[in-house]
């Protein structure tokens, strides 16, 4: 990648505070490309977080849920700011990402390096060095895109257009969650952007049909995230974001609700892209050893390692190892490497190194000392790496960091919480909606949600479940509310149980759960085992039990705070059941479907590995990790599989046999 640029300006007084009690400002692009019904305080609005890599899209829908952060189609909370083309169609988001090696020229991503600027612009000549799509001097000396599009047409594309193409997948995302036209919008841009980049911000949201009611800044929105925006009195804030591909340092002084950007800086080129760029020459050259292959000579092949150490990356963040398995990266040969945190930190250790100059050139700039500043925000992606929050808290003599709010995520969730502002200052519920998730307690005290929090009521969710244990007669419900994965975590709303079933082996009863919740909110739930037509069901009135907005938005915070932890303890109990599950229909195979086609002298080997891995799990199910169940699957799969593998070609060549002998 290019040579980094550094950023240092001096905003004190600059025109960038933001007001943010008003509820109407003018809009310049209103009226040029589309007309929109003005706002009221049930006009949805939604805020988007518009990233260089990454964009986020959150709304308030309801006072007594607050934010949501809203889902796209394979339910991820960001999705890629990438647009492609190929000759049939154009996409957007994470199918534009997954095929992005494939058609470098034609796949459009960074362009929120290029909006508002001009091709001479040294930023765009610099940039321009290692992006793989071409750029011209477009309307006015203007950077623009020339691209092959839909058809094989070439054309030149305004970084706006590009953009409004990815303002327009936000909205759809945002529609589709909300069940309603979303024609309003708070954006947020770096506060670094001049006039120009703002506008072409605004111009961007109205070519996707979308009336920007407000730019503001990155820093300002995720200062509003963490409820700064209802603070009476003076604070110093410093926002830190480390996002895809860029670091942004901000200082913002607080009076009063009212924000002024004090001083920035940052660099133009480090973020999580680089960190994916140094795992993934790590393990090239492993396979270059391994195999005698150069990865980086098939498109294909990029594109897979990136993915899975982008993947790897972000479980470093949670776990101490992780592995990447590639079932074909390229030649069809199998890639299965395991790499340590330690080892990931020091693949980036001169990266790293590079995030306390912006600090410091905004501590210089401002001339504040380390024990006048507030708080401490981490925002971006890439401030989820435990290395980059040790480095700015240890920076600040350990001061604590903010951290319940997912730094991906916070700039929309700013933003969601500035655009229910602008609605109008009447508190209203626009709908209602289920203010936490509900659901079930499955095997190892998972919760297993069935309603997801947010959900519209009148509603009827239903799914499926069975049984872990041989001949159960008793299964018993636990019903519960909350975000955890732990149901001991969660709310207990109810339990009963369906008694004297028939005698079925474990996995064979089939039981439906189903959730209904009326619109004054009673929420009744049946469990029907399907073979047997045995049901039985439950009402509870959560009017009369309902949580107050305190609590609900204590469990939401727990929730957030808790979701790393929460997804390794979930991961470990899901891979000891993946590893349970195998052992168990290995042993229906070997005893059951091919108890009589295998050798007894592999039934033994394969009866007796069985037993050892129950032993094994017995005495390590307390210390093991995620990891160690994977291993411990892998190895006895190794094992197992192709010994069952070869019983079956016995059959098939025994069956071939008999019906050549049978057509004699
Ligand atoms: P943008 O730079 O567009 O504002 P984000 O703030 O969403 O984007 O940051 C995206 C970056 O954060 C990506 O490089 C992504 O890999 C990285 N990231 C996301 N989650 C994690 C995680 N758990 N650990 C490490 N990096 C992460
Ligand atoms: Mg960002």
């Amino acid at each position: 990648m290019g040579s980094a640029i550094l950023l240092a300006l001096n905003l004190a007084n600059s025109s960038f505070a933001s007001n943010l009690s008003d509820g109407n400002q003018n809009n310049r692009t209103q009226g040029k490309f589309a007309s929109f019904a003005p706002l009221t305080p049930d006009t949805p609005v939604v805020g988007i977080d518009l990233g260089t890599t990454y964009s986020c899209v959150a709304i308030i829908r309801n006072e007594r849920i607050g934010v949501e952060v809203i889902p796209n189609e394979s339910g991820n909370r960001i999705t890629p700011s990438v647009v492609g083309f190929t000759d049939d169609e154009r996409m957007v988001g994470e199918p534009a990402k997954n095929q992005a090696h494939l058609f470098p020229q034609r796949t459009i991503y960074g362009i929120k390096r290029l909006i508002g600027r001009k091709f001479g612009d040294p930023e765009v000549q610099a940039d321009k060095e290692w992006l793989s799509y071409e750029i011209v001097s477009g309307k006015d000396g203007s950077a623009y895109v020339r691209t092959n599009v839909v058809r094989g047409l070439s054309r030149d594309l305004s970084p706006e257009e590009i953009s409004s193409m990815i303002l327009l997948k936000m909205k759809q995302i945002s529609e589709a969650f909300v069940g309603n036209d979303i024609q309003h919008a708070v954006v947020t841009v770096p506060a670094y952007f001049n006039d120009g980049q703002r506008q072409a911000t605004k111009d961007a949201g109205a070519i996707a049909g979308l009336n920007i009611v407000r730019i503001i800044n990155e820093p300002t929105a995720a200062a509003l995230a963490y409820g700064f925006g209802k603070i009476k009195g003076n604070r110093k804030i410093l926002v830190a974001d480390l996002g895809g591909g860029t670091y942004d340092v901000s200082l913002l002084d607080l009076k009063d609700g009212l924000f002024t950007v004090l001083a920035i800086s940052g660099d133009t080129h480090l973020g999580g892209e680089d960190f994916d760029q140094r795992l993934a020459e790590h393990f090239s050259k492993i396979f270059m050893k391994k195999h005698q292959k150069e990865v980086k000579s098939d498109n294909r092949a990029i594109q897979l390692l990136m993915s899975h150490v982008e993947k790897a990356k972000r479980d470093l963040s949670t776990l101490l190892y992780t592995r990447i398995s590639i079932e074909n990266l390229m030649h069809g040969i199998e890639f299965n490497e395991q790499i340590s945190r330690a080892r990931f930190e020091e693949l980036c250790s001169d990266l790293f190194k590079k995030i306390i100059d912006p600090i410091e050139i905004v501590m210089r700039d401002s001339g504040l000392k380390k024990t006048e500043i507030d708080s401490i925000l981490l925002v971006g992606g890439s401030t989820r790496i435990p290395k980059v929050r040790s480095i700015i808290s240890e920076y600040f003599n350990g001061k604590e960091l903010s951290q319940n709010i997912n730094p991906d995520e916070a700039v929309a969730y700013g933003a969601a919480i500035q655009a229910a502002m602008l609605r109008g200052n009447k508190k209203r519920i626009l709908i209602d909606i289920t203010p936490l998730s509900l659901g079930v307690e499955v095997s190892g005290g998972l919760m297993s949600h069935i309603i997801p929090r947010g959900t519209q009521i009148p509603t009827k969710i239903a799914q499926s479940y069975t049984t872990e244990q041989d001949y159960q007669q008793l299964i018993k419900l636990s019903v519960y509310e909350g975000e955890r994965s732990l149901v001991k975590e969660n709310r207990l709303l109810g339990q009963f149980a369906l008694t004297d079933l028939p005698a079925m082996k474990r996995r064979v009863p089939s039981i439906q759960v189903t959730f209904s919740i009326d619109e004054n909110s009673i929420l009744s739930v049946t469990a029907r085992e399907e073979t047997s037509g045995i049901e039985k069901s439950i009402t509870i009135n959560q009017d009369k039990s309902r949580l107050s907005n305190d609590e609900i938005n204590r469990m939401l915070q727990d929730a957030q705070r808790y979701a790393e932890q929460d997804k390794v303890i979930e991961g470990r109990i899901n891979a000891q059941k993946a590893l349970e599950n195998y052992i168990f229909s290995m042993e229906n195979t070997v005893d059951e479907s091919l108890a009589n086609a295998l050798l007894i002298i592999d039934k033994k080997a394969i009866k007796s590995t069985l037993k050892e891995a129950k032993i094994w799990i017995k005495e390590n199910e307390d210390s093991a990790t995620q990891i160690d169940f994977e291993d411990y699957l892998h190895d006895i799969q190794l094992f197992c599989d192709p010994i069952i593998k070869r019983a079956y070609k016995r059959i098939a060549k025994e069956l071939a046999e008999e019906d050549y002998s049978s057509e004699l």
